[in-house]
């Protein structure tokens, strides 16, 4: 019930799914589930456990009537990957196997994957499609694509699975109760955490990544997707497979690019406080820009983002004032 995880609870709650959380808490707080339970107005179950241990999650898919299963159990800083590479092979890789374990003992066959557009590497076009090429150039986006391709050859291997391997782009913003938002462990490495840290005074400055990029202003662009519209994305794709067999990969991204000052800007205008910034080095790895191609979602499954940047600052704001006070 991390970041993407509890809003996605939400939203499924809300739209009539039963939900049970199975977690191990490395990156999460269980003060969330109480909150999910008030945004939603529903009950909902928890199992705390690590993935890798087969057998107490094949229990708790068991004990609980699961039919399905949405995998977002990944360690996710790219940075932390390349410094702790098998940390990362063990929980990604190896608890990717240990859950498809649980659900063929189980005869579970229905599977929405938390990918990522970092699968696709350097671009080799933009925008990224579902068919440009994969080349991750990290631990992390190394996993991600491991684990895609093992789920291709097991739908291959048996067609009663049912697939979705959603390729994220960068998930921002938070609920809009403020109740439920990203929290990062130590010092937040993505732009959007450092912003808030910046606007509620537990950090002097942002550090801005270069401006000598080819792009509008010198910045970085990125497709920032607000968290809410990902977690409709999951539903979309859950409801999805429910006619559909196979493994299939989609897009979700807004479709579009935004600066690092653009992003600024926006969410000083929203929060009516200053940003100071100050221009650094290009951080090693990162790329100039790139953004999603999303027709095949909304074509395939009806999906779009529906929540614009200002949506997405106003969102992150609410939640960082109201964290602090908690
Ligand atoms: N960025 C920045 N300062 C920060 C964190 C990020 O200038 O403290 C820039 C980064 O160079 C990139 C954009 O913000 O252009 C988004 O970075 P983030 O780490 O959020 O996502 P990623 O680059 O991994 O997609």
């Amino acid at each position: 019930m991390g970041y993407i995880g509890s809003h996605t609870a939400v939203q499924l709650l809300l739209s009539g799914y039963q939900v049970h959380i199975y977690d191990n808490l490395c990156n999460s707080n269980i003060d969330t589930l109480q909150r999910i339970k008030r945004i939603a107005g529903k009950d909902l179950g928890f199992t705390y456990g690590d993935i890798r241990d087969t057998q107490k999650l094949t229990a708790a898919l068991k004990e609980n009537s699961i039919e399905a299963v949405i995998h977002l159990a990944g360690l996710k800083a790219v940075g932390e990957s390349s410094k702790k590479p098998i940390e990362y092979y063990s929980n990604n890789t190896q608890g990717s196997i240990s859950l498809i374990q649980a659900m063929q003992a189980v005869h579970i066959s229905t599977l929405v994957f938390s990918s990522s557009a970092t699968v696709y590497g350097d671009p080799v076009y933009l925008p990224y499609d579902e068919a440009h090429p994969t080349f991750p150039t990290n631990p992390y986006g190394h996993n991600k694509l491991q684990i895609e391709q093992m789920l291709h050859d097991l739908a291959f291997s048996d067609k009663n699975w049912r697939i979705a391997c959603l390729r994220y782009f960068n998930p921002v913003g938070a609920h809009e109760s403020g109740l439920i938002g990203e929290n990062p462990n130590g010092i937040p490495n993505n732009l959007m955490p450092v912003i808030g840290q910046v606007a509620n005074g537990k950090l002097a400055q942002l550090s801005i990544f270069g401006n000598d990029y080819s792009t509008s202003d010198g910045t970085g662009k990125r497709d920032y997707i607000h968290v809410m519209d990902l977690a409709d994305g999951h539903l979309m794709a859950l409801n999805w497979l429910q006619e559909n067999l196979g493994c299939h990969t989609f897009n979700l991204g807004s479709g579009s690019s935004f600066s690092v000052l653009e992003l600024l800007r926006c969410f000083e205008k929203v929060s009516a406080k200053k940003i100071p910034y100050q221009i650094v080095a290009r951080r090693p790895g990162d790329l100039s820009e790139y953004y999603a191609k999303v027709d095949k979602a909304e074509k395939i499954l009806g999906w779009k983002t529906r929540r614009s940047l200002e949506d997405i600052c106003t969102s992150s704001w609410n939640w960082i004032k109201n964290s602090k006070n908690n």
